[in-house]
């Protein structure tokens, strides 16, 4: 059996992989499995799905803690989530980035592989710049870096599975394939493997589930895209405000909105709501 942990964020598709690529080990005679795990927030909040695949019946049915493969599509996320703990000596790490694949900090022994996701996404209208959806670029490199499945089964699975733009996320899927580059893992880890989230959290209250306001979680951590308020344009309208999931935003002496960004944790809502679009996302990774 092999075990496959995807990390991602809300709307980047991180579920519809774990999805797909069961649909893709199904049509090639497997038994696969899927389930994400979401937290209480949305759009742009980290998300971490499982997969798991193998020739015979699973019978668990736990989340995976110790996986054979992580797969990182956002590269954001290795800063502010430990997405390696628990790989497996020998495992394999897939990270969409644009950077060498030599580049990204893994415990030692584990295979690294990295694909440009995001641009073979956005070469093919998949989302928007602000968030592309590059779950199936992901995929090819995945299905090529693990031959976990077949490159024609995962083309089969999109074109059955994928309401929107199946084409293009085929094509996607196959430069996704043609991309991904590897590297072997006995060289070790080439940078330090991240110790703690670069904004450190309150410790959290013992329980199953924990429930604190974000005066006290600074969201901000999760943030790869800051919204920039062009305020020459902006009519005082309050949306941005209204809309804000995290209260991030206030008003000046005057009445404009200005953000706080220690809460901001870079969702959009803001900028797609604005009505005469004065509010920029700009990437800070
Ligand atoms: S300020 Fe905008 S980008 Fe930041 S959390 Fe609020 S809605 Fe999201
Ligand atoms: S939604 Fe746009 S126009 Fe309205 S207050 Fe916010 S920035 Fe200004």
């Amino acid at each position: 059996m092999i075990e496959i942990r995807f990390h991602g964020r809300g709307g980047q598709g991180g579920v519809v992989a774990s999805e797909l690529l069961a649909q893709a080990a199904f049509l090639d005679g497997k038994i696969p499995q899927s389930f994400p795990f979401f937290g209480v927030e949305r759009r742009g909040a980290p998300v971490t799905a499982y997969s798991r695949i193998d020739d015979r019946p699973i019978a668990l049915r736990t989340s995976i803690t110790a996986p054979h493969v992580v797969v990182v599509l956002d590269p954001g996320l290795l800063a502010t989530e430990r997405v390696t703990d628990g790989l497996k000596p020998g495992g394999l790490l897939l990270v969409n980035t644009t950077h060498a694949p030599e580049t990204l900090a893994a415990p030692g022994g584990v295979r690294r592989a990295a694909v440009d996701a995001t641009h073979i996404a956005l070469a093919h209208g998949l989302g928007t710049a602000m968030l592309p959806i590059v779950n199936t670029a992901v995929l090819g490199a995945l299905a090529r870096a693990t031959e976990v499945v077949s490159l024609e089964a995962l083309s089969r699975a999109v074109e059955q599975f994928v309401p929107a733009r199946p084409e293009e996320n085929r094509l996607a899927a196959r430069d996704g394939y043609l991309g991904v580059r590897t590297v072997d893992g006995t060289a070790g880890p080439s940078v330090p493997l991240p110790t703690s989230p670069r904004v450190a959290g309150p410790s959290l209250p013992e329980g199953p589930m924990a429930s604190l306001s974000s005066e006290r979680i600074h969201t901000a951590a999760w943030r790869t895209f800051t919204p920039v308020i062009h305020l020459d344009r902006c009519t005082k309208c309050n949306f941005c405000w209204k809309f804000c999931p995290d209260d991030a935003i206030e008003f000046d002496a005057v009445g404009f909105p200005k953000l706080r960004l220690e809460y901001c944790k870079g969702c959009g809502i803001c900028a797609a709501e604005c009505p005469p679009k004065t509010i920029e996302m700009v990437a800070e990774v």
